[in-house]
């Protein structure tokens, strides 16, 4: 099994999914990175964290609603998100519009190591789920 923390994109169906969810890439978030829809929030938000770890931003901007996305999504190539914890989700199911993940993903650079905890809002229109916005906590 590939290390899914080595540099560049994970683009192996096999390695370890950067989300840790314990299933592969191409059975987790590389589903989603190929069009599949998501069909819940809390597998949006893992696939976007995955997106991050495979500095992946047009997977990003594709999946951030259209009221909220930047016009360009800029990556520190020297990031490396290490771990994701997601703590609690709030509807987000496959009969919602509306849902919200609270998580809490470890990165780190060559420099430094942080956690982001955030809370994240997801709207799901013509049956795609689109990050919002969030509210960074702590
Ligand atoms: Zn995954």
């Amino acid at each position: 099994v590939r290390d899914p923390f080595s540099e560049g994109p994970v683009a192996d169906p096999d390695a370890t999914c950067p989300c840790l969810s314990g299933e592969t890439y191409g059975a987790c978030c590389g589903r989603y990175h190929r069009g599949e829809a998501a069909p819940t929030a809390v597998a949006l938000m893992r696939s976007r964290y995955t997106a991050f770890a495979m500095h992946d931003a047009a997977y990003l901007l594709a999946t951030w609603h259209a009221s909220t996305r930047p016009l360009v999504q800029r990556l520190d190539p020297y990031m490396q998100w290490r771990r994701l914890d997601i703590l609690e989700t709030t509807r987000g199911g496959m009969l919602d519009t509306v849902g919200e993940v609270e998580f809490r993903a470890f990165w780190r650079t060559p420099f430094e190591s942080g956690v982001l905890h955030e809370r994240s809002r997801f709207r799901r229109e013509g049956g795609r789920w689109f990050y919002l916005n969030g509210d960074v906590l702590e």
